[in-house]
């Protein structure tokens, strides 16, 4: 990334004065104390103190400029016996977390988040996966209540809702059930998301749909091949709808890599995860606009805390002035950039929450 003294200080005031908006991360699992998720060599830590360890926690993110973070909430698969009862564990340790800190604040609105600017990280909730509705409405009236304003319909797995991405065999999209949930959302004002649905469940969702749809956190399948990531007509259509995609900072959803040969201490393999840069993730952005025509449609999932691998230059959510950087170095406009970096998400919750 070539940048001139003048445009990186450029860069660095619209980073500040931006709103940034990131609709993924999994900080809540990644600190949970009792999470049965680990990753990488994470040792203890919390939310509301700062770490090395990680990608996410609310100082990183103060001091990354972000001004709102979708945390989602996961029930991880050993819990589904139980999801609603797991699912207000985790509820119950994020609303303990928030308390002890003056820095954060539980948003459940557009306003919520514009009155936070620049005083305190605004915390707004997402599901991964609606496990924890089991397959009554009901419990999605309580957990709105509560401040659920993203519901990512499905993880990787199978749920009453739809098929997750790895998920195939069965070939399956949105369920009846789904379709009611997708209802209910746009009834609530509970933002829709397709990131994780397979390809069938995307287009079940647009077609169930009144309101836009999102993919918090997923790329462009044209430039890596992953099943989580969107073809160009996926892309068309969501934009087409009015909705969003969040591009994500994960190196498997940048760049084609072998799993099985990485896991295996593949040199190649491991050579192409260190080659993902910020740039790359630029890359993606460049090619959804491509796509849609403009950067309307385009925001922030990073994934961080997700995965244990991100994309060099992005290494914690400190790093986030970086990716502005390379914004202007690829030469987009202060609008274009600003609604990258939030305008473009918030407008949606505005119309939507
Ligand atoms: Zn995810």
């Amino acid at each position: 990334m070539k940048l001139t003294k003048d445009q990186e200080s450029h860069a660095l005031a619209l980073h500040k004065e931006a709103l940034v908006v990131d609709f993924h991360c999994d900080g809540v699992l990644a600190t949970l104390p009792d999470s049965a998720y680990i990753i990488g060599d994470a040792k203890k830590r919390t939310l509301h103190e700062r770490s090395d360890n990680g990608h996410v926690d609310i100082p990183r993110l103060l001091e990354g400029g972000v001004d709102c973070q979708v945390f989602s909430h996961f029930v991880e698969p050993i819990y589904n016996p139980i999801a609603p009862h797991r699912m207000l564990q985790v509820l119950g340790y994020s609303l303990n977390e928030i308390e002890k800190s003056d820095k954060v604040s539980l948003v459940k609105n557009y306003d919520d988040i514009v009155a936070n600017d620049g005083k305190r990280l605004s915390f707004m909730i997402g599901f991964e996966g609606g496990e924890a509705l089991v397959n009554d409405l009901r419990l999605l009236k309580v957990y709105h209540t509560v401040g659920l304003r993203r519901l990512t319909l499905t993880w990787n797995n199978r749920n009453m809702i739809a098929d997750g991405v790895t998920w195939q065999r069965s070939k399956g999209g949105l369920t009846e059930f789904g379709a009611d949930v997708v209802k209910e959302c746009n009834r609530l004002g509970i933002l829709v998301d397709v990131s994780h649905i397979t390809d069938q469940g995307l287009w079940d969702t647009l077609e169930a749909s009144e309101e836009p749809v999102i993919a918090s956190h997923s790329n462009c399948r044209a430039l890596c091949s992953h099943k989580r990531n969107l073809t160009d007509d996926m892309i068309k259509a969501l934009a087409e709808k009015g909705g969003m995609i969040g591009v994500n900072y994960v190196p498997f959803f940048l760049k084609d890599i072998d799993f099985a040969k990485l896991r295996g201490g593949d040199e190649e393999e491991k050579r192409k995860v260190e080659s993902v840069t910020v740039e790359t993730v630029v890359d993606h952005v460049d090619h959804m606009v491509e796509v849609i025509g403009n950067t309307d449609h385009i925001g922030l999932g990073s994934d961080f805390d997700g995965v244990p691998s991100i994309a060099k230059g992005l290494d914690d959510a400190s790093k986030m002035p970086n990716l502005t950087k390379a914004f202007v170095a690829r030469g987009y406009s202060d609008q274009e950039i600003k609604g990258i970096l939030g305008g473009n998400f918030l407008r949606l919750i505005k119309k939507i929450c």
